[in-house]
């Protein structure tokens, strides 16, 4: 039951990105394996009935939760006849679609052609069987090293430019001088960019959609006398493409170089359990776990729960957990400095800056502390 229950969690947000991304989704399908098929991730009885869905309804793409392999892909588009699309070439176009800064653009761009290298042959094989297929190998296969080469070289460009770009941009971050830094992490859509115009009072664009906010944007914050920079980061996802978590490695200097993180929950929603994981765990691999944070569960607004009754004999579930009970385990289990508000009514805002305040003052403290 629970597998189901996180199986659904994950289509929905699969679903969320392919929104984001654009699109309307018609069905879901779902199947149970012990290892995904090494040719075709699905099994072929799956794929024939996707294959005969997608005919039956002019269905013109099919999305697959996991990053396939390229030969999965291409046996994936012969056996099913549609464009397949798997995670990381949703998320990729997502970026693409929000990069806004030509350093954004510069780092999508990077992340796309990594992605594509190793899927050239895909679109060659497709080509070859267009025109015909046998006769065209010679020719194919050197125009595929050809465009390898162009592709190659493209990448050695965008990762010199991109150099160039962050040299600059650790200068500046040092030309901030010893202002404490706090950065906002958090899973994609939790409410950093509205928490961020709430502490600045800036217009940071925030719309109910994945992703957007791909460039940083660093604010000066005053909290009761104490200045102090906050930045708002990309956000965090499960399955961040690798290709990503290389390319905006700028950005994820922002949360490396910072002195405090403000981790940013988003309670209202059922899985923010596995988000908080999934953000650790990028923390972890950027090196950035070990920081001082403060964990904000946000949207307590939105918050709401099946109350069950005395007499209920089933099991409960995540679902039956009232707010206040979420408040005591968390603040039980959390090592540290935790707060429940909401960015949208501003409800605890003074016990939230009185947090981020504390923080700061130690840090600042501790760097300046001959000060009074
Ligand atoms: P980000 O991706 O983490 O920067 O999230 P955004 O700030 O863009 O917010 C994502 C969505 O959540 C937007 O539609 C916000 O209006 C909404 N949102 C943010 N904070 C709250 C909150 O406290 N309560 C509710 N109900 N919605 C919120």
């Amino acid at each position: 039951h629970q597998d189901e229950e996180k199986l659904q969690e994950y289509m929905d947000e699969l679903e969320f990105l392919a929104y984001t991304a654009g699109g309307t989704v018609d069905r879901r399908f779902t199947q149970k394996l012990t290892q995904p098929d090494s040719k075709t991730f699905i099994g072929s009885g799956k794929a024939q009935e996707i294959k005969e869905y997608v005919k039956e309804n002019g269905i013109g793409t099919v999305i697959f939760d996991d990053e396939l392999s390229p030969s999965q892909l291409k046996n994936l588009e012969r056996e099913i006849e549609v464009k397949i699309l798997d995670r990381t070439n949703l998320i990729l176009d997502i970026f693409a679609q929000r990069a806004q800064t030509s350093y954004a653009r510069t780092q999508v761009e990077l992340a796309q052609y990594q992605y594509l290298l190793p899927r050239l042959t895909r679109m060659w094989t497709h080509l070859e069987r267009q025109k015909g297929g046998i006769g065209m190998r010679g020719p194919g296969e050197t125009e595929i090293e050809t465009d390898r080469r162009i592709i190659r070289d493209r990448i050695t460009l965008l990762k010199d430019k991109l150099k160039t770009i962050d040299k600059q941009m650790a200068t500046q971050r040092n030309n901030r001088g010893k202002v404490v830094r706090a950065a906002l992490v958090g899973y994609t859509n939790v409410g950093k960019s509205t928490l961020m115009n709430a502490l600045s009072k800036s217009e940071v664009f925030a719309e109910n959609k994945l992703f957007a906010t791909l460039d940083t944007t660093v604010r000066k914050v005053v909290i009761g006398n104490l200045p102090f920079l906050l930045t708002d980061t990309v956000g965090f996802i499960r399955k961040l493409p690798t290709q990503l978590v290389e390319s905006f490695k700028s950005t994820l200097d922002e949360v490396r170089e910072a002195d405090l993180l403000i981790h940013v929950v988003d309670i209202s929603h059922e899985s923010f359990e596995d988000h908080i994981e999934s953000v650790n765990q990028t923390l972890m691999e950027i090196n950035a776990h070990q920081k001082p944070m403060i964990m904000v569960f946000n949207k307590i607004d939105d918050f709401s729960y099946e109350k069950k009754d005395e007499d209920d004999l089933t099991p409960s579930t995540k679902k039956n957990i009232s707010l206040d009970e979420w408040k005591n385990t968390w603040m039980a289990k959390s090592k540290y400095p935790t707060v429940f508000i909401s960015a949208l009514t501003k409800e605890n805002f003074p016990e939230m800056k009185k947090m981020i305040y504390d923080e700061v003052m130690k840090i600042h403290i501790s760097r300046f502390p001959y000060n009074d």
